[in-house]
Formats: C-alpha cells, sequence, structure tokens
C-alpha cells in the first residue's frame, strides 16, 4: 500500500524544523532514516500531515569524544556507530550492540536519533541509553534541554519529547580500562528485534564489584535498569552465587508480555538467563 497524501518539508537546520513542527501542531512527523516510519506511512498505521526531513540539515552526524563523554549527532546512521573507531576504543558495548541491530541495509539508512524517538520497547539503542545513563539534547522552539535515559521513555513507543522537540545529539559516557561489559540478546533470527536483551556493564575496584548497571530490552512496555540485581552486585566478588542471586532479582523486577514470538513466563526466564551469561562474560573482561 501507498502513503496517504502528505505535505513534504526539507528544511537545513534544526531552528527551521523545530519551528515547521511547532506550526503543524503535532501533525507533522520527522523523517531521519525513515527505516520505522515509512512502512509504518505506507501500512497507513499513521498518516502524518506533513514529513520534515532531517536528512538536508549540517551539523547532526558526527561522533566527538570530549572529557569522557562521548557526543554523537542524532542523525548518524548504525552503520556509521558499527565502523566508528572512537566507539570501538572508548564505548565497545555500543559497537557490540549496535551489530544486534536490524539488517545491513537499515543499519546503512537507520538513526541513533530515529532509534531513542521511535523507542520502539525491544530496541538495543534505548537499552545502552539505559546502561550508561546517558542523556540526549532536546531540541525545540525556546532552545534546548538536557534529558536523562531514566527520563526519556514513557511507555511503548513514547517518550517525554513534546510535539515540537527533536534530538539533536545522544551523550554517552565513555568507559574506563576497568569496565567490563556484554550485551546478551535472544532473537529468533538475526537482525531481528529482541525477544529478549540484557546489557551489563560493570566496574570493579581490584576483585570487588565497585559499580553495576544493567538494562533490559524486549522484557517490558520500556527498557528499565534491573536496579535490584545492581544493588547485590555491587560490592560483591562477582562470585557465581552472586551472578545468580542478581538472575532472580532481575526476573522478579521485569512485567514482559506476551505477544505472538514468545509468552510473559518465556521473557522472564529469558531475563533470568541472559542476566547471568551477561554479568559472567562481563566479569571474565578483568
Ligand atoms: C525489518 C526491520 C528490522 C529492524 N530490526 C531492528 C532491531 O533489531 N533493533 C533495533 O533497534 N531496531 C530495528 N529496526 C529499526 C531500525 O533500527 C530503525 O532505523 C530505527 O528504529 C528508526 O530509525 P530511523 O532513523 O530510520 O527513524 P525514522 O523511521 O525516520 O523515524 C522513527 C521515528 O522517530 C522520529 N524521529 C526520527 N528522528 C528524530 C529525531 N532526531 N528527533 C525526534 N524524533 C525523531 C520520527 O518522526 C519517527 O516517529 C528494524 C527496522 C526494520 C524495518
Amino acid at each position: 500500500m501507498k502513503p496517504a497524501k502528505f505535505d513534504y518539508h526539507a528544511p537545513t537546520t534544526l531552528e527551521a524544523a523545530a519551528a515547521l513542527l511547532h506550526d503543524y501542531k503535532g501533525e507533522a512527523w520527522l523523517l531521519a532514516g525513515g527505516q520505522s516510519l515509512l512502512p509504518m506511512m505506507n501500512f497507513r498505521l499513521v498518516t502524518p500531515a506533513a514529513l520534515i526531513d532531517l536528512n538536508r540539515i549540517p551539523n547532526v552526524n558526527y561522533i566527538r569524544s570530549d572529557n569522557g563523554i562521548l557526543h554523537i549527532g542524532a542523525m548518524t546512521r548504525h552503520r556509521a556507530l558499527e565502523f566508528s573507531s572512537i566507539i570501538a576504543e572508548r564505548l565497545p558495548v555500543l559497537t557490540e550492540a549496535i551489530r544486534l541491530v536490524a539488517h545491513l541495509p537499515i543499519r546503512s539508512r537507520g538513526t541513533i536519533g530515529g532509534s531513542l524517538a521511535l523507542a520502539d520497547p525491544a530496541a538495543e539503542l534505548p537499552m545502552l541509553l539505559q546502561a550508561l545513563e546517558g542523556e540526549i539534547v532536546a531540541h525545540g522552539p525556546n532552545g534546548t534541554r538536557l534529558v536523562k535515559a531514566a527520563d526519556l521513555f514513557e511507555g511503548i513507543m513514547t517518550t517525554n519529547l513534546a510535539a515540537d522537540e527533536i534530538i539533536s545529539e545522544v551523550r554517552l559516557p565513555t568507559f574506563s580500562p576497568d569496565v567490563g561489559f556484554a550485551v546478551e540478546e535472544y532473537a529468533r533470527r538475526h537482525g531481528d528485534f529482541a525477544v529478549a536483551a540484557v546489557t551489563a556493564v560493570i566496574e570493579r575496584t581490584g576483585a570487588r564489584c565497585k559499580k553495576a548497571r544493567l538494562a533490559t530490552a524486549g522484557v517490558g512496555p520500556i527498557s528499565i535498569r534491573l536496579t535490584a540485581a545492581e544493588a547485590v552486585l555491587e560490592g560483591s566478588h562477582l562470585e557465581d552465587e552472586a551472578i545468580a542471586e542478581a538472575a532472580a532479582k532481575a526476573i522478579d523486577q521485569v512485567s514482559p508480555q506476551t505477544d505472538l514470538h514468545a509468552t510473559a513466563d518465556y521473557r522472564r526466564h529469558l531475563t533470568g538467563i541472559l542476566t547471568a551469561r551477561a554479568l559472567r562474560r562481563a566479569r571474565l573482561m578483568h
């Protein structure tokens, strides 16, 4: 099927894009990579009055590292993240995660800003933003504001962005050498959205776990941090018993749904398995 009729705008500044969004009063949608939006339009799941294409705006496609923070322009393609030497060196967990996102043609067009704005509960990048306690820069008609990962995702495919706000940048803290990490995912085929996924990031002082961050995908309406499991791990030596207890806490914390791909119980079971697997792999990194 073809999309319903729509106006098309290709502004060349973020300010002009935000002004257009404002003028359309919530009836216009931003076009980034188009990998999710265009299929939704073709199926007429969404019928925007206008598309505001971000592809002509310069300076929203970059990867920079500055004082321990990675700054990534919202229009940076998944494929650029995948092959970035800065990311491979300073935030290799992102290199690992991005390889699990979709297939090559989709990664060639899809963008980090589009993926976070879409807020698909089974997507890898929202999980990464949560695990790394990152933040986004939201650009609106009245200027910019920072939104922390914990505040960005509000429900299935729903963020706290206002109708006239644009994600312009993503900020992620880079790793120190003592960080161990792993992204564990179960999907039916490589490139499919996750049935369940867990990212683990652990920092150690000597043999002891100083800080643990665990985040999910596919096992609830939004990606969440597994805080009860993190609390078990912090201060532990990441011994098998601590990992088993953390996995049990992880199962208790998630509220998945049953759908065509898996039952809620199976997703809960996977959460425990993937949490333990991610932690065992992350602890080997020291
Ligand atoms: C077959 C298939 C398999 C896929 N598998 C996966 C997968 O395994 N894992 C995964 O994570 N993703 C997967 N995806 C989604 C893919 O990663 C998309 O690229 C991504 O979800 C959307 O990015 P985009 O740049 O194409 O955004 P678009 O489709 O252009 O836009 C998506 C939404 O975000 C809004 N938007 C875009 N940019 C911004 C911005 N800067 N600020 C505010 N709002 C914005 C748009 O208005 C729209 O509502 C898959 C997609 C397909 C079609």
